[in-house]
């Protein structure tokens, strides 16, 4: 097969891997920045343009789309949909999974667990507010945030109270959440490839630090799920239909609560912790599914 990764940095451990493992099962491996694509709409063959020539002969994408340019990035997997070419990911649960409310919204729905979690237009009630997530101590977090920036840790309702109006000053939205204390900084992601659990890992942030991101710091060991924390983790994967992602949740006295799931999880912390070949497991996953 012709495999694209949609990757804006070829050097990426991720990116590597995947051409790594992609090569070793036969199949031409090319990066392309989807910054560098045009995109060429009509009825009869909607095609991709990119350095000098025309994107016609891509049998699978990978996107690896990041957070900053989710926008184009995924009007470029789109136009990709449109050719009729396999992807692991759907431009539409990109787009889904970027917003923290939104995949909270849908999540509950599906019956799982996760903190309780306030959305307001920015209400200047900040006690109300409050007191339907029990109170101080609260993590307030940006909808849009990524690597454990914007999400913050407030201990006192004056601290919650001083965050929310800069947060409002500035138009930026944010979630005001349960503070689960008994995670102690540290939090569980498990790699969804193919609907199935492949691997999982549990960070901790470094000392006096509640955010886990290895970004910020934190820590990785390899961890064995419980059924119910699989359990959860398929069905999240499930719900936001990212049948490739990393399922982020923290253990609580009331079992796993989900926090987030990623549609380009980094491949580097989870096949270090684990020894796991999650590379492999995505392009065979491609295999399997392509039409
Ligand atoms: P980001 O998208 O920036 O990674 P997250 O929602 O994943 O944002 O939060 C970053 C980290 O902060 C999590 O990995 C977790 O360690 C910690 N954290 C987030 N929400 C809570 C919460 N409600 N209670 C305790 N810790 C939390
Ligand atoms: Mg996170």
């Amino acid at each position: 097969m012709n495999i694209v990764i949609l990757s804006r940095n070829a050097n990426l451990y991720s990116t590597q891997r995947l051409i790594e493992e992609g090569e070793n099962r036969g199949h031409e491996m090319e990066v392309i920045d989807p910054l560098k694509c045009d995109l060429i709409i009509e009825k009869e063959k909607p095609t991709i343009y990119y350095k000098d020539r025309y994107l016609d002969y891509v049998d699978a994408i990978i996107p690896r789309i990041g957070a900053s340019v989710t926008f184009f990035g995924c009007a470029v997997v789109r136009q990709f949909e449109m050719m009729n070419v396999f992807t692991s990911v759907t431009s539409d649960a990109i787009i889904r999974s970027r917003d923290k409310l939104r995949s909270f919204q849908r999540l509950s729905k599906a019956g799982i667990g996760m903190p309780k979690t306030v959305f307001t237009n920015y209400s200047r009630d900040i006690e109300k507010v409050l007191s339907h997530v029990r109170g101080a101590p609260v993590i307030i977090k940006l909808l849009e945030g990524t690597q454990g920036l914007g999400v913050v840790l407030a201990e006192t309702k004056s601290a919650a109270e001083s965050v929310l109006e800069a947060f409002n000053g500035l138009q930026a939205r944010a979630l005001v959440q349960e503070f689960i204390e008994e995670a102690k900084g540290a939090d569980i992601r498990v790699l969804v490839v193919d609907g199935h659990v492949v691997g999982a890992m549990k960070r901790q942030g470094k000392e006096g630090e509640f955010r886990s991101n290895l970004h910020r710091g934190g820590t990785a060991e390899i961890i064995k799920l419980n059924e119910t924390e699989i359990k959860v983790a398929m069905k999240a994967a499930r719900a936001l239909k990212l049948p490739v992602c990393g399922v982020d949740m923290l253990q609580s006295s009331r079992g796993p609560l989900l926090l987030e799931v990623n549609s380009t999880p980094g491949l580097e912390g989870i096949e270090t912790a684990t020894g796991k070949n999650i590379a492999k497991s995505i392009i065979t996953y491609i295999e399997r599914n392509r039409r």
